[in-house]
């Protein structure tokens, strides 16, 4: 960058004697420019910056690591362990620039669940779970969890292994807290770090993940390991980095620790009856699935609902698109990660590599709201007397609870999807 721009005023050669003198000074300028830039750089060594401000100088993260001593040697850290964590670890400037927009809460879901979905994916599913079936066996009879779900949060979280994240967690970890990015939530998980490599699950080096500190196959954070981590194959290590058994068997269980009940399943795409009519009752509560087979709902592939379990209708891009019904167990999938698209992309990742077919209905095509649309949007409910629960720019299923409703009283089908155009309608109205 400092040479191509030094070139480029280098390269015009016919100017007249007045005009060299003003090349020079912008030259001196910008050479001056450049030293004051080094100077500052030199003098700010191993300083972490973020966009918003924070930061962690190297001093501060040494003061930061001396007050966290005391609290991992309550947790049973020892120092050798401490010593060994932080050795040669610097904070990671790159990291507190991070935090950015998820794409499933900036797309639509019909955008985000193509992208998540695509055949390659779907058929390395299929073969995962046929490498894996007699683990998958003992893992379902063991918690009772569906193994179409845990593969398909496996392809989700970690692309079943091959993308754990390659950052230090320890490192990242230690970042975050002595920015308090979060107040003490990345201190909390550091500490419990600690204590994992303290039992010998793994060493600092090896516990490898994401840049907010999820790890391994199963991205769990370490508070998840410790509830929820298991051995499974038996080695006496809990090793969710390099054991697809202990991976496997750790996602089980922390969806068993969540709720998962056995024998009910996520749920199911469906296909609505011709007719089908919304304004009937309330669609959004959960009803036992012969009452939806009375009116008419069907699974996608045209075969029966479940006999057993209760579910409610989800339309994620309204009544033009695909259709789907979920038990209490795709809230537990939720608990992963609270997007309803994540929780679709696991859902359906695991029922297309059991060979369940997918909707006739295609996506709707269509942009979605930005964060700034979603915010007016709950400001123009809750102007017109609706309650809104949180003004945070993102639709979840409240709003759309409430979108059904401003839909039901102004003689719309209530979907509760907000399309462009009701969007429009709905901050036009009084
Ligand atoms: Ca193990």
């Amino acid at each position: 960058m400092p040479q191509s721009r030094a070139g480029a005023l280098g390269a015009s050669s016919s100017l007249s004697a007045p005009r060299m003198t003003v090349r020079r000074l912008v030259r001196l300028l910008v050479v001056f420019y450049l030293l004051i830039l080094g100077l500052a750089l030199l003098l700010r060594p191993n300083e972490a910056r973020a966009q918003d401000g924070a930061s962690v100088t190297a001093q501060g993260f040494e003061a930061f690591l001396s007050q966290l001593w005391p609290d991992a040697k309550g947790r049973g850290v020892s120092r050798r362990t401490f010593e060994a964590a932080f050795a040669g670890v610097t904070p990671d400037a790159a990291l507190l620039k991070q935090p950015k927009a998820q794409g499933e809460f900036t797309r639509t879901a019909g955008d985000y669940l193509t992208a998540a979905l695509p055949a390659q994916r779907v058929a390395q599913a299929r073969r995962e779970a046929e490498t894996w079936r007699d683990t998958l066996d003992a893992i379902e009879r063991k918690t009772g969890v569906d193994r179409w779900v845990i593969v398909g949060v496996w392809g989700m979280e970690s692309n079943f292994g091959r993308s754990m994240g390659g950052k230090n967690v320890v490192r990242s970890l230690a970042t975050l807290a002595a920015a308090r990015h979060r107040g003490d939530l990345f201190r909390d998980e550091l500490l419990d770090a600690l204590v994992i490599v303290e039992q010998g699950h793994v060493t600092p080096a090896g516990m490898i993940g994401s840049w907010a500190g999820a790890m391994g196959q199963t991205q769990f954070m370490p508070s998840s390991f410790l509830r929820d981590a298991v051995d499974f194959d038996g080695d006496g290590r809990k090793d969710i980095w390099t054991s697809i058994p202990d991976a496997l068997a750790s996602t089980a269980q922390f969806l068993k620790d969540h709720g998962w009940q056995a024998g009910i399943g996520w749920g199911a795409e469906v296909t609505l009856p011709q007719g089908f009519d919304l304004r009937a009752e309330d669609h959004a509560q959960f009803q036992p699935y012969a009452r939806w087979s009375q009116r008419g709902v069907r699974r996608a592939d045209g075969s029966a609902l479940p006999a057993r379990g209760e579910a409610r209708l989800t339309l994620p891009m309204g009544l033009a698109g695909p259709a789907f019904l979920r038990t209490q167990n795709f809230e537990v999938i939720r608990d992963y990660n609270t997007s309803t698209s994540y929780a679709l992309a696991v859902a359906l990742l695991g029922d297309r590599a059991a060979g369940r077919a997918a909707s006739p209905l295609p996506w709707p095509k269509e942009k979605a709201l930005t964060a700034a649309q979603s915010l007016a949007l709950q400001k123009a409910l809750a102007r017109q007397g609706y309650e809104v629960a949180k003004f945070d720019g993102k639709i979840g299923d409240k709003d759309r609870a409430t979108i059904a409703l401003w839909q039901a009283r102004n003689g719309l089908v209530p979907d509760g999807h907000p399309s462009a155009t009701l969007t429009a309608r709905i901050l036009a109205a009084r």
